[in-house]
């Protein structure tokens, strides 16, 4: 599917000599994760080494993948940067918007006419820019970049957190926010901390009803939802190497469960047997060519604790069966301590609905392994007790698993097929009654069970297992079920007992499809047309900011004083805005509706300075900006920390906010501030926060003389007539003044094609 064998050619050409020039520098045995950010530098081969959880690095990733919510400013953004074409392969998949309702084919079509328009404008600037699109129905991107475009050793970013899922195939894969990915594809360098690493050494063999997926849930376990944050988990041991190439897709996925930036295995057989299977024999022999650069050098793991920074050893051959859950995935459970855990915390122990499939776990193994249990409920006389649907990953799994006779096999015990997307595992399931908010328990083989996240409803209960264990828990009906040890009654009142999982690592007959949901971009898109209506609600064509006027701020009203904890969520609300992330207008209504205002301890209430009444903060700014005035916002500590949205820092630009000033920034939205042209400061003096008054106007003095290191001075103009000057930082490079100067990095790129 139009992957770029001569991309990943000269990956592996430059390869040994970047991880080479890295040993020396090093001066030690390297993982196989410094191998492969060290070959993926933008300067090239290295010629200094970097701390890790310190060094900020600029790289050269090799790929882009975007799934449909999160392209469309995305590619808005790269529209502005005035290129013909993406400068490294990238893709656009479109799974997030299909609502499971009906079954499969019913939901697509209405999907497909619901999200007319985002697909039409991601299919014509996907086809304009030369990126490959995978319309609605083709598969869920992380499934679908694992079948065609992982390859082992590479560095790919996408628009997903659970873009880390192409780890499985010995990437270094990490989700990033939209601004992210376009300056990749608009051809500038990607910056990231370098990471800290933790080994997670697997011995012995996944048997009986262990599966890949208790090994992530353990981890998670052990590590927690936070003990992953700004480290690689790197797999390794011989109970890696007799796994699946999928199922280690599975475990690298949920790594985003436990904060890591990715997690990453070795090249082996089980990759190459993948590759083959998927059609890519060819990369598979390439990968070959470099095999000792795709893994770590020996010294590594055979003493691990003086390589990674963290170490932990897990036992496949003891390895229980787990369910996680309730409300978060780390609340590790062994399935033979569940009925005990369940009666004592009270959880409802009726499982009403099984799902399998996702992103997470719909490979042809865990459909086989799950299609083999459903199958012993008609051999055993037994009936399934709870719903059951299946999301395939792929339209190349669904096909595959039809053709093997799977649907039928899950048909015949009342399961239902939904399409290939996210549905059910993003809140895209119109679940009848979910509304009630009834207290009940589901089992699902997603990857995240966060209150309301399957259904909507706060009440459900969402326990993650192997999509084995799930099957097994609807068949029986009941959260304590230990399929282990326990026996099922069955129709006929005898006692029956579940013969342990069997399935196939890759179909015999291989895998088929015959139409994949793949379009390719035209070979030259200079007369391609980008179809956004300019009646629409949900995409707006962006024009680009306006550089700044050269001269220090001066007037600036004071928009809100925030109050404590400021995040992405509170700057630019979820929810029901998801719609809106492709219209920078209508989106802008959410802007810092969730932050508390100090002066009042509302949220969306600001005093609107012009008419000294108070208002919605988005209403109030929008006064402002039709006035012409420009406005501050001041927040504490850590503002802006969460999600890399990029949203969160072009609502306030494009609202007409000047500049943002806190105690101390999130890094990720400091950058993303800085990329939009915005002026992000910090207290010299934390106190001075206290200083700032309701009716303050405020100029920024300085700006003329930007210089990176140098401080700025803040004079607050306060209503009675008296002032306070303050001295603020910054922590802009020269290249960043350049984006303020300009109004934004996007607009030195356009100026720069060409050039
Ligand atoms: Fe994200 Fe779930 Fe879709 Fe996977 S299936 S990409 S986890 S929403």
């Amino acid at each position: 599917m139009a992957f770029d064998i001569e991309m990943i050619k000269a990956v592996y050409e430059r390869m040994p000599a970047r991880v080479e020039a890295a040993r020396k520098l090093v001066g030690r045995p390297l993982t196989l994760t410094e191998k492969i950010l060290y070959s993926h530098l933008w300067e090239g081969t290295p010629t200094s080494t970097f701390k890790r959880g310190v060094s900020y690095v600029d790289f050269a990733p090799d790929r882009v993948a975007m799934q449909d919510a999160t392209a469309q400013m995305a590619l808005l953004q790269f529209m502005q940067a005035g290129r013909p074409k993406v400068a490294v392969p990238s893709t656009v998949h479109c799974d997030h918007l299909i609502e499971a309702k009906v079954e499969s084919k019913t939901d697509l079509s209405v999907a497909v006419n619901k999200n007319k328009e985002v697909y039409d404008f991601l299919s014509s600037v996907s086809d304009k820019y030369g990126l490959g699109f995978w319309k609605p129905g083709a598969g869920i991107i992380h499934q679908v970049v694992l079948e065609n475009y992982a390859f082992p050793g590479g560095m790919m970013i996408g628009t997903d957190s659970h873009t880390v899922n192409a780890g499985g195939l010995g990437m270094i894969a990490i989700g990033v926010g939209g601004a992210d990915a376009c300056d990749v594809m608009a051809g500038l360098a990607w910056e990231l901390k370098f990471p800290k690493l933790i080994g997670v050494k697997l011995t012995g063999k996944l048997n009986g009803w262990t599966s890949a997926k208790d090994v992530i849930l353990k981890v998670a376990g052990i590590l927690t939802v936070k003990g992953g944050t700004g480290a690689v988990v790197e797999y390794f041991g011989e109970g890696v190497t007799s796994m699946s190439c999928t199922g280690k897709g599975t475990i690298a996925n949920m790594g985003a469960e436990i904060g890591a930036t990715t997690s990453t295995f070795g090249y082996d057989e089980s990759m190459a047997r993948y590759l083959a299977s998927t059609g890519r024999a060819d990369v598979a022999a390439l990968a070959d060519t470099v095999k000792e650069h795709l893994t770590a050098d020996p010294e590594v793991y055979a003493d691990p604790a003086t390589y990674f920074d963290q170490v932990i050893e897990i036992d496949l051959d003891t390895l229980e069966p787990h369910l996680n859950g309730p409300f978060t995935p780390d609340l590790a459970t062994p399935i033979s301590k569940m009925k005990e855990l369940a009666e004592k915390n009270g959880w409802p122990t009726k499982v009403e609905v099984g799902l399998i499939g996702s992103c997470t776990n719909s490979s042809y193994e865990d459909i086989s392994r799950a299609a083999s249990l459903a199958r012993q409920v008609a051999a055993k006389g037994l009936k399934t007790k709870a719903e059951y649907t299946i999301t395939p990953g792929s339209e190349q799994v669904r096909y595959t698993i039809e053709r093997d006779g799977f649907i039928d096999t899950f048909e015949s015990i009342g399961g239902k097929v939904f399409s290939n997307a996210c549905g059910p595992c993003i809140g895209q399931w119109a679940r009848p009654g979910a509304e009630k908010g009834e207290k009940n328990t589901i089992v699902h083989s997603f990857n995240r069970n966060f209150a309301k996240r399957a259904d909507g409803n706060p009440n459900t209960y969402a326990f993650v297992g192997s999509p084995e264990l799930v099957t097994a828990l609807a068949i029986a009906g009941d959260l304590t079920f230990n399929p282990l040890t326990d026996y099922l009654t069955n129709e006929a009142g005898e006692q029956v007992k579940l013969d342990a999982p069997t399935g196939d690592e890759l179909p015999t007959k291989g895998f088929a499809v015959e139409d994949a949901g793949y379009q390719a971009p035209a070979e030259d898109g200079s007369s391609v047309e980008v179809k956004v209506s300019p009646t629409s609600d949900r995409l707006q064509l962006l024009d680009p900011f306006k550089a700044w006027e050269g001269t220090d701020l001066k007037g600036l009203k004071l928009l809100i004083k925030a109050k404590g904890k400021c995040t992405t969520d509170h700057i630019s609300m979820a929810g029901p805005w998801l719609k809106y992330r492709g219209h920078l207008d209508n989106i802008s209504n959410n802007m810092l509706i969730g932050a508390l205002n100090y002066f009042n301890e509302k949220t969306d209430n600001v005093k609107n300075q012009l008419i000294g009444e108070y208002g919605p903060v988005p209403a109030t700014q929008r006064a402002y900006k039709a006035a012409g005035i420009g406005t501050i916002v001041v927040g504490d500590s850590n503002y802006g920390e969460g999600s890399s949205r990029e949203h969160a820092a072009m609502e306030p630009r494009h609202l007409g906010v000047r500049v943002v000033l806190v105690k101390s920034f999130a890094r990720i939205h400091e950058t993303n501030l800085k990329k939009q042209g915005m002026l992000a400061i910090t207290f010299a003096n934390e106190a001075d926060y206290d200083l700032i008054q309701e009716d303050d106007s405020i100029d920024i003095i300085g700006l003329t003389t930007f210089a990176p290191g140098v401080q700025l001075q803040v004079v607050l103009n306060h209503a009675d007539g008296s002032s306070d000057t303050i001295a603020v930082n910054h922590s802009y490079n020269d290249q960043q003044i350049e984006w303020f100067k300009a109004g934004g990095a996007l607009n030195i790129i356009r100026a720069n094609v060409g050039k």
